[in-house]
């Protein structure tokens, strides 16, 4: 039968490298929800809706109309039938992500979303995120909490960065440590570890070291 994998832990632990390896080491499918919330956070923005208030953004949150690609050799994230993989990586989703996502009515509508997708994956599913093994698949046959230390964080969110900001290494830690505060502080689904994941320290590790841990894992 399909095997469900969830991945989650904060940003900088190298959850998206991870699970997309994870994915294509085993045959599975593929599902990035952090996309999905920066896809939502797009369009509230290019929509015009003030991303601070929590009400407009709960009476807009069945509109966006988001779909995901689910290879994890070529994951893809669209709005209302356009590709928003360049856009939601930008430091305006970025920073506006964490109160788009706190919102209940955003996250009832993606949570959904994200398990229909699961439940239609032939063969299985790895899915990343921050609430995974917590809420949005709390039966996944096997759960990984990523963590790294601030500073191994911050110099690999750093390296995906491009330009000027890769080069600010104090303004990215700030940047990740506010999210991160922001994502576990709030009411609706926060940031937190599953009582029965498996918490995997990456700070010592390579990727090729991680992902083999975690293939071992399902496999087992
Ligand atoms: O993983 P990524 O950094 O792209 O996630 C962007 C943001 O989306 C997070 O900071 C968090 O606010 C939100 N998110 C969430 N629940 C998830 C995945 C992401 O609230 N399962």
């Amino acid at each position: 039968s399909a095997v469900i994998v969830a991945i989650d832990g904060p940003s900088g632990t190298g959850k998206s490298s991870t699970s997309k390896a994870v994915a294509a080491a085993l045959g599975l499918s593929y599902l990035d929800t952090g996309a999905q919330y920066r896809a939502v956070t797009w369009w509230m923005l290019t929509n015009g809706v003030p991303v601070d208030d929590s009400a407009a953004v709960a009476a807009a949150a069945e509109r966006p109309v988001i779909v995901s690609g689910t290879d994890p050799a070529a994951p893809t994230i669209s709005v209302d039938g356009t590709d928003a993989s360049g856009p939601i990586r930008t430091k305006e989703v970025t920073s506006a992500v964490s109160a788009v996502s706190a919102v209940p009515e955003v996250r009832a509508v993606i949570t959904a979303l994200q398990r229909s997708i699961a439940a239609e994956a032939v063969g299985g599913i790895v899915v990343e995120g921050r609430d995974i093994g917590t809420t949005v698949l709390p039966d996944a046959d096997l759960k990984i909490f990523l963590t790294a230390s601030p500073e191994a964080r911050a110099s690999r969110r750093s390296g995906e960065l491009k330009g000027k900001e890769a080069t600010d290494l104090s303004a990215t830690r700030e940047a990740l440590i506010k999210r991160d505060a922001a994502d576990s502080g709030r009411k609706a689904s926060p940031l937190k570890m599953a009582d029965d994941a498996v918490e995997v320290d990456t700070t010592p590790l390579t990727l090729e070291q991680v992902v083999e841990c975690v293939v071992t894992l399902v496999e087992k």
